[in-house]
């Protein structure tokens, strides 16, 4: 048995990663550390960060590995990732991204490294249709929208379209999927950490999925 949950989600932009780190993050009480998120914030807050981070993110590019990787090196740094883990959404992207995800970890590492499966046929539908609370990052689509118009069930925030879910950057985000995350699949597979995990389907079936899986893993 692992001692708590140390997870990476990776997958097509727009597979759920999302809300299924929202979900293993209440399952398994451990922080939820989307790069993303943490982007969109410095971006909302307008630090150098933030400033630099908002070209790249409109285009759908990805910012440079050694911003990330020292974004996500001050975060595991902190306390509340230590004592019992942690599920990563959105890092590691590229292969130097997931090199240097093991150093920042080492000794203990990583238990285990998820490929969330959606075709990008299914992603671009949904991506068409994907809201997001802007204040706490709840997502939302047309099909399952807040409640009250748009207006975010759980904080109260504004639920809009994402500035980055424009089809030009949808694109490119899912060409750079291919070209630079897709290898991470081979890649954890060589290092014994990879579980891959069906997305499709409602919500609560993917969830399922994800914690039989990693509930198998942890009692080998
Ligand atoms: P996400 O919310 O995970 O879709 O991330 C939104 C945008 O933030 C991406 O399209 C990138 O521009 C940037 N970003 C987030 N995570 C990373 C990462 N690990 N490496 C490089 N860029 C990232």
């Amino acid at each position: 048995m692992i001692p708590g949950a140390r997870l990476v989600l990776f997958g097509r932009q727009g597979a759920g990663k999302g809300t299924q780190c929202v979900r293993l993050s209440r399952h398994y009480v451990v922080p939820h550390i989307s790069t993303g998120d943490i982007l969109r914030s410095a971006v909302r807050e307008g630090t150098p960060l933030g400033q630099k981070a908002a070209e790249y993110m409109r285009a759908g590019d990805l910012l440079p590995d050694d911003i990330i990787v020292g974004i996500i090196d001050e975060r595991l740094e902190r306390d509340d990732t230590r004592t019992r883990g942690f599920v990563l959404d959105g890092f590691p992207r590229t292969v130097r991204q997931a090199e240097a995800l093991l150093k920042v970890t080492s000794p203990r590492g990583i238990d285990l490294c998820i490929n969330l499966d959606v075709p990008r046929e299914i992603v671009l539908r949904r991506l068409a249709g994907r809201r997001v609370c802007t204040d706490c990052g709840t997502n939302y689509s047309l099909e399952e929208p807040p409640k009250y118009n748009a207006t975010c069930d759980v904080c109260g925030g504004d639920v809009v379209l994402r500035d980055d879910d424009t089809e030009e950057a949808i694109n490119r985000r899912l060409d750079l999927y291919e070209l630079e995350t897709a290898p991470l699949i081979a890649l954890f597979e060589e290092w014994g950490l990879l579980a891959e995990v069906d997305g499709t389907g409602s919500l609560d079936d993917v969830t399922d999925r994800l914690v039989q899986e990693i509930d198998r893993r942890r009692e080998l």
